[in-house]
């Protein structure tokens, strides 16, 4: 999405590749950047907040928004459905705020083929060692879900092929660095500053 308004980014990564620490402390260090908050079935975590991790919905409350076309995405993920809400985006978007959304790659495929101008990026841990530490680390699933995710995450990782960029995430500086690099070379895109800098083209280029 483009023409002045806001640039919509997807991140997608296995899980405990880092993506939702990255993006908050992304998120704290930039202007004009939001990440969507999804709705999903799967049960809330330890220290996760209703409406600020996700929206926290039964399944019957997602199947009904599902009928109402109120998703830009969804999909299905370890059992749990997931779905990005389309009127926040769009409102976001319209209002000039770029907005990622933290979502698999089903739903990062289905968001580029409705917005072509999406930029999508992957995140891959250094290792899968490094994968299954930090999940363990984040102290939030039992091990049986630990292991169901390691096992998904070599499916997942084989998808980061179809993306427009890719961050390893080794040094956590660094790859909130790559990140913000990612976000600020899309703002610098001639259709993006030629429509933020209007005034500015018309005076320097009047005779
Ligand atoms: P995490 O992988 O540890 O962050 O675990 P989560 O339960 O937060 O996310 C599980 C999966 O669902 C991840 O692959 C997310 O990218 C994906 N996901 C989260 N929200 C959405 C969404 O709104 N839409 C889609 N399609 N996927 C989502
Ligand atoms: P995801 O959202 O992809 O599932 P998280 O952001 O929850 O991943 O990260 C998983 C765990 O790994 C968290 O405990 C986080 O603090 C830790 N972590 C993330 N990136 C790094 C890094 N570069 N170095 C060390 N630990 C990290
Ligand atoms: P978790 O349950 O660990 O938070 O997330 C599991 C997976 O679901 C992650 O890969 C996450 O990116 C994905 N996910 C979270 N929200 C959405 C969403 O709204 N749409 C899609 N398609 N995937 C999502």
């Amino acid at each position: 999405m483009q023409n002045g308004l806001g640039t919509l980014f997807t991140v997608s990564a296995p899980s405990g590749a880092g993506k939702t620490s990255l993006l908050e402390a992304l998120v704290g260090r930039s202007r004009d950047l939001q990440v969507s908050v999804s709705h999903t079935t799967r049960p809330q975590r330890n220290g996760e907040r209703d409406g600020i991790n996700y929206h926290f919905v039964d399944r019957a409350t997602f199947q009904a928004m599902l009928a109402e076309d109120a998703f830009l995405e969804h999909a299905e993920v370890f059992g749990n459905y997931y779905g990005t809400s389309a009127r926040w985006v769009n409102d976001k978007l319209a209002s000039g705020i770029d907005v990622i959304l933290e979502i698999d790659w089903q739903g990062a495929g289905q968001v580029k083929q409705l917005l072509p101008g999406t930029q999508s990026i992957f995140i891959l841990p250094p290792s899968r060692e490094t994968l299954h530490e930090r999940l363990t680390g984040r102290g939030q699933d039992d091990e049986e879900t630990i292991s169901r995710r390691m096992s998904q995450a070599v499916s997942e990782m084989s998808h980061y092929v179809d993306y427009d960029y890719l961050v390893v995430n080794a040094d956590f500086e660094q790859a909130v660095e790559d990140l913000a690099c990612i976000i600020a070379s899309q703002r610098l895109r001639m259709s993006s500053q030629a429509a933020r800098h209007t005034r500015l083209l018309q005076r320097l280029l009047q005779t």
